[in-house]
């Protein structure tokens, strides 16, 4: 297995101090949870609904603070080659149970002789994580996702995926990506913001085209170069 070692180039002072700032916040928070156990224990069910919010509360601010570090934290990279489909399959897996719960059915195809691609595994994953996450997100009365990688024109490799859910209206794509940009009440609106910035990094792009009350597909592109394909 080939690896290849890359600095992002990315980091900037404001990264740093948002990744500071991100452990800071760290610390006092496992010290509230550790608390506020102790005090959900000691008082019985009559708060149980006030301790419900509390920690509902906390899970947001630990999922902001997760996907903030990712963008900030100064990283080296670890490049590998490995095959998309695989990485696909694997996160397609790891969220059957949620699109279960929504009637929500993934349906995938992947073209047969995919070339392995130089990439960080994980990344990608959270990429397809976030974005399959918002295809459930969208579909409250249920439906299909369809998920297939294909070779494209220019040797990119394009990955699409679609849902049948509300779409985006048109000039609200444009916002999509931003920081803080959500729709949902429980939304932390950094998901696509990091999506964006890995496939970036891959040296890929990201496509939205959407129609509203129909539904969304987002369309990957990854370059296929000599020294990634084998
Ligand atoms: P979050 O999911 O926390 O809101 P994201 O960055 O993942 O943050 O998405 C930002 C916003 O983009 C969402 O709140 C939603 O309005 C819109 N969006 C993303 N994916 C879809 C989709 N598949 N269909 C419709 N809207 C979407
Ligand atoms: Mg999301």
């Amino acid at each position: 297995m080939e690896t290849q070692l890359r600095k992002s180039d990315t980091l900037n002072i404001l990264g740093e101090l948002a990744a500071g700032i991100a452990h800071e916040i760290r610390n006092p928070m496992t010290a509230l949870k550790g608390f506020i156990q102790l005090l959900e224990n000691s008082t019985g069910d009559q708060y149980s609904l006030y301790f419900q919010v509390i920690k509902s509360e906390l899970q947001r601010i630990d999922s902001i603070i997760n996907e903030f570090l990712i963008l900030a934290k100064p990283q080296v990279i670890k490049y590998v080659k490995e095959d998309i489909s695989k990485i696909m399959k694997e996160t397609v897996d790891l969220l059957t149970a949620q699109a279960v719960l929504h009637d929500v059915q993934f349906r995938t195809s992947y073209d047969e002789s995919l070339p392995n691609l130089l990439c960080e595994p994980n990344q990608l994953k959270k990429v397809f994580i976030n974005i399959l996450k918002n295809a459930i997100e969208v579909m409250p009365k249920g439906g299909f996702v369809n998920v297939s990688i294909n070779k494209a024109p220019g040797n990119m490799l394009h990955i699409s995926i679609k849902d049948e859910g509300e779409g985006i209206p048109a000039d609200k794509i444009e916002k999509l990506g931003e920081p803080f940009y959500t729709t949902k009440e429980r939304g932390t609106g950094l998901g696509l913001m990091v999506s964006f910035k890995i496939i970036e990094e891959h040296g890929g792009t990201i496509e939205v085209e959407s129609e509203v009350g129909h539904g969304t597909t987002f369309q990957l592109y990854l370059p296929i170069t000599e020294e990634t394909s084998d």
